[in-house]
């Protein structure tokens, strides 16, 4: 049985990329009778608004489409994500990081790895009791995976993609990804692997803006022993100018297209999808 979702961030309005993704994920349900989710990704609470979430569901209502409820939000599964982490910790995966932003952009000429500067590895080397003397006189860090280590652990992963076909599985190019952050207990990586996983989702489809998270989501699925769904990564819309859309680009929200008088109809036309 396939499962397929749509996991949007509400942190703006959606917009015809947004509708593209979702109505693809729908189709490949539909298509073969299997089922589709709509998942909040809702974790970063500074960032998230409820009136966004009002909005997805309206949009993606009027576009047609239909979701299993209850629909998963990811700020309701907080100690879900913790214990997982715990398991992680306790395999000696983890280490807490103090760095702030400026420590990790100023430490040389750090080479950029898909989620900006590669981490130089500072916290790595720090001692047990330095790390309980940063710990308790209250200085805030995040949880990283020591990379290189998990990589060792798990050998050579691979995944399928629709678009790109079998795809090696480099994690190394996040060198030690953040699994846990100062402000929130989660990162994006390992509160969307679970919830893939825990939903059974069984064809993640996604623009192709995050086709190199799928490294790191790979690894994650083998150290947690998650199955591994299908991929499909698909080329992102772009608007009159060539650029990518973007949820600053408010004429081509789908909120702002209904209220200009443009159906349903015509909104899945143009994006090719009817
Ligand atoms: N929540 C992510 C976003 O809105 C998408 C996550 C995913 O599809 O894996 O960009």
């Amino acid at each position: 049985m396939i499962v397929t979702r749509f996991a949007p961030s509400p942190t703006g309005e959606l917009h015809l990329g947004h509708a593209f993704s979702a109505l693809s994920a729908f189709a490949a349900a539909r298509m073969a009778a299997g089922r589709f989710l709509l998942r909040i990704e809702d974790i970063d609470l500074g960032r998230c608004r409820p009136a966004f979430v009002d909005s997805i569901l309206t949009d993606l209502s009027w576009l047609g489409l239909v979701w299993e409820e209850p629909v998963r939000r990811q700020s309701e599964h907080f100690d879900e994500y913790r214990a997982a982490l715990d398991v992680l910790s306790a395999q000696g995966l983890l280490y807490p990081c103090f760095c702030t932003r400026k420590d990790i952009a100023g430490a040389g000429q750090a080479p950029h790895g898909p989620d900006g500067p590669l981490y130089p590895g500072t916290c790595r080397n720090l001692s047990p009791a330095e790390q309980l003397e940063l710990r308790e006189s209250g200085q805030p860090f995040a949880l990283r995976l020591d990379c290189a280590e998990a990589t060792r652990r798990v050998g050579r992963l691979v995944w399928h993609d629709r678009f790109a076909g079998t795809v090696v599985a480099r994690p190394e190019l996040f060198g030690d990804f953040v699994l846990a952050r100062k402000d929130c207990p989660a990162s994006y990586h390992l509160a969307v692997t679970l919830d893939d996983a825990h939903q059974g989702v069984t064809l993640v489809t996604r623009g192709e803006d995050l086709f190199a998270a799928t490294h790191v989501h790979r690894l994650l699925q083998a150290l947690f022993d998650l199955p591994v769904p299908d991929y499909s990564h698909h080329p992102l819309l772009t608007g009159p100018d060539g650029r990518r859309l973007a949820k600053r680009d408010h004429a081509q929200t789908l909120r702002s297209l209904r209220e200009d008088g443009r159906s349903a109809v015509e909104v899945r036309a143009m994006v090719g999808l009817v």
